[in-house]
This record gives C-alpha cells, structure tokens and sequence, in this order.
C-alpha cells in the first residue's frame, strides 16, 4: 500500500473525526449515547466487499479496512477525537478475525448477515473473574448435551457485551490448551445474559460481564469443526490478539496525540517538550505501521505488535500525565478533555494483555531471532 495512498486515507478520516469530537464528553458522560450512530458505521467497521455496498473511497480506490494498516491509518484519527467512539462502533471487531480464521461458509453467512445487515455489535469473550485472560485457568466449558452442548461460566471485562447480538466465546472442552474452542453465540439464546459494568476510562465501550447459564449451542455453532486441535480456539484468539494489538496501539496514538494538541493550543511556550513529544509520537507511529504490515503479512507472529503496544500505551500514559502538570493545579477541571484523555489512556494497559505480557511476547520473538533489533519498544 502506497504511502501516497496512506496519507490520503489519513486525510478522509480526519474528516470524519470532526464529526465525533464535539460529542465526545457526552459519550463519556453517558456511555449509552455511543450507540447512536455518529458515523456511517458501515464504512468504518471492515466489513467484507460483499456486505459493504458503500465502503471508503480514496483516490479513486476502495478502502474496506479489512487490512490492518489501513485500520491504524483510520483509527488513529478517530481516535484523536475520541478513542471510546471507535471502539463502541457496531461491526466484527476482534471476533471478526475469528470468523475470519474458523468458520465455515454457513457460519460465516450466519454472522455477517447480522452484523453487516442490521448494524449489530459483537463480542469477543475470553476474559474471566477468576482466571483473567490466561487460558490455561479458563472454567467457561462446553459440556456434550445430546447432539450439541451446553455452555456454562462467567466472561468479565467484555467490551460492548451487554449491546451485542452475536460474538465469539472461547470455552474449555477438555483439560490443557488445545481444549479450548470458540463457539460462535447469539445474544438471544437462553441463559444468555449480559450486564454493563461500571467504569472509569473508554466508557462508551460498555465493558459487560457475560453469564452463562448453560446456554444451548448447536453442534454447528462450534467454530473450526474439523480441524486439527493445534487450529482451534487458542490457535485463532493468538492470531487475533496479534491482528489487534498494532489496533489497540493506534487508539492509544490517537489518545497521545490528542494530549499534545491539547497542551501545544494551551501552552504553545512549552517549546521543548513539545518538540520531544512530536518525536516520541513520529517514533511509535512508525511503529505501529510495521506492527501492523507485519500482522498483515503473518499474523501468526506478534513481536512487533506487542512492541507496539507496549510502547503506544506507555506513550499515552506519559503524555496525559505530563499534560496535567504542565496546565497546573486544576487542569483536569478546567479542561474536561484532558480528564476523559486520562482516564481512556489506562484502559490500554489492559486490553489485550498488560505490558509484562507484551514484553514476555517481545523477549520470546528476540530470543527466537524474529527480531534483528527490539531496541524500538
Ligand atoms: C478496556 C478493556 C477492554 C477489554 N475488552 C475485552 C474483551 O472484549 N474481551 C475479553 O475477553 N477481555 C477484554 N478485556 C480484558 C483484558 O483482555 C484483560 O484484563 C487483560 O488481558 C489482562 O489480563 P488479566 O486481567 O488476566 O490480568 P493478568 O494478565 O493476570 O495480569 C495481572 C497482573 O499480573 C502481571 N502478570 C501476569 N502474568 C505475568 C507474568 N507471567 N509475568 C509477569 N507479570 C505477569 C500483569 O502484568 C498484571 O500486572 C478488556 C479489558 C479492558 C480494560
């Protein structure tokens, strides 16, 4: 993809983030407002060519945001004026990829005629109170039930949960990892029921808790059905967190950014350390363009993904931080923005592992030679 190509992309979306920044505070007071549509969701989503009769259009070629690097391109401007709106956008997400990687043609059918067709979120639930996001401690388990199964436990910290119609969930089926499947559910089963939890930061994402009790799955909703054990649920959730990191980088970019042009409107004599943030931000935006080109090239490896995000993240925690004391005592009640950009720039930390978990990623892919130089994160 042409940096010709890129920088035009870049363009159209900062078009479109002028449409979400006035709402922004509004969102985060209030995180049921993020359902309303703001954007033509359908153009932003990735949605594939034959469900999206009305995508982006860039110099003339259509952009879909299937790929990664057009979504960290995107994204990013999006996120400057608001991260939450991004993530609470109705469309695949993180269980797109899933589908993407294990469903047959039926399933696939399945979940794209609801997602793309009536603009419904989705989920992806992997996240557990007990056991967190190691998988190893997973206790959601998929029991035979006659010619299907059963679905039982509780999935916590799942991001737009409680407005979703349709996602994946990963459950154990039998012990060890490679007796963790993904099965593909509908919100309106039995026993299915979802709760929003209160939160601090990236409100309008609704993170929710899942309750599961056993919830009735049809044989054919159990996703990557004959395949080998090494190419079920944990094979796809790895090559999902590695599609998703450089994304989770890009929003915590957008989040830095918007801190910087916060101060460089407010306090433009700061000359120094704004010249150091535009470099740290030029820095991890280079980055996370390789993290994503290298996810779209092979996202079975996630070295750089995870140096992206261990940086982005760190980027963002340091730029609202410094960003508060340089605009002094009060700031955060003076400029309302800059509190929202506070609080949003920690949930990143979280998503999709913390940072001790991405530099484990990072020294694995060093130790392994898939990194000549790591010295970027
Ligand atoms: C905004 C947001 C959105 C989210 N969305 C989703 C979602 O849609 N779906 C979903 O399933 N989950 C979601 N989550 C949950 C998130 O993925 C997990 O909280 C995250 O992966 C961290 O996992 P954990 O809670 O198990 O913490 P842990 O990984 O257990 O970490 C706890 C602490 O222990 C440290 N630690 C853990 N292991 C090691 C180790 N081996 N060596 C050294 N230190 C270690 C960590 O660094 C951390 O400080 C979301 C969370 C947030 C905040």
């Amino acid at each position: 993809m042409s940096i010709d190509f890129l920088t035009g992309l870049r363009a159209e979306a900062r078009a479109y983030a002028d449409l979400l920044r006035p709402a922004a505070l509004d969102r985060d007071r209030e995180p049921g407002r993020a359902r309303d549509p703001v954007l033509p969701w359908r153009r932003f989503a990735g949605l594939p060519a034959e469900y999206n009769p009305d995508p982006l259009r860039v110099q003339g070629r259509t952009a879909l945001l299937q790929s990664c690097v057009e979504q960290v391109v995107v994204y990013e401007e999006l996120a400057r004026a608001d991260a939450t709106a991004v993530l609470a956008l109705p469309g695949p997400s993180m269980s797109g990829s899933v589908i993407g990687d294990l469903a047959d043609e039926t399933q696939r059918r399945r979940y794209w005629e609801v997602v793309a067709g009536e603009g419904a979120w989705t989920f992806f639930g992997m996240t557990e109170p007990t056991a967190g996001s190691e998988p190893a401690g997973m206790h959601t388990a998929l029991h035979p039930d006659g010619d299907g199964f059963r679905l039982a436990g509780t999935k916590r910290y799942i991001g737009n949960g409680a407005r979703a119609r349709i996602g994946v969930v990963f459950a154990r089926r039998h012990a060890g990892p490679l007796g963790v499947v993904a099965v593909l559910v509908g919100t309106d089963k039995p026993g299915f029921t979802a709760v929003p939890l209160p939160t601090t930061g990236l409100r309008g994402l609704e993170l929710s808790e899942l309750r599961l009790d056993d919830v009735p799955i049809d044989a054919g909703d159990l996703l990557g059905r004959g395949r080998s054990a090494t190419r079920q649920g944990m094979w796809a959730a790895t090559r999902t967190f590695h599609r998703y990191r450089p994304v989770v980088s890009c929003l915590a970019l957008g989040v830095a950014q918007a801190a910087y042009d916060l101060v460089a409107a407010a306090r433009p004599a700061v000359r120094s350390r704004l010249d150091d943030w535009r470099q740290r931000l030029a820095g991890t935006r280079a980055l996370v363009l390789a993290a994503a080109r290298s996810a779209d090239h092979d996202p079975s490896d996630g070295t750089l993904a995870s140096a992206a995000k261990l940086r982005a993240t760190r980027l963002a925690e340091d730029l609202t931080t410094d960003a508060v004391r340089l605009l002094g005592p009060g700031a955060c009640w003076e400029y309302p923005l800059l509190d929202k950009l506070v609080r949003d720039a920690r949930g990143f930390e979280f998503m999709e592992g913390t940072g001790n978990i991405q530099r484990l990623t990072l020294a694995r892919g060093h130790l392994q030679g898939r990194l000549s130089d790591v010295r970027a994160a």
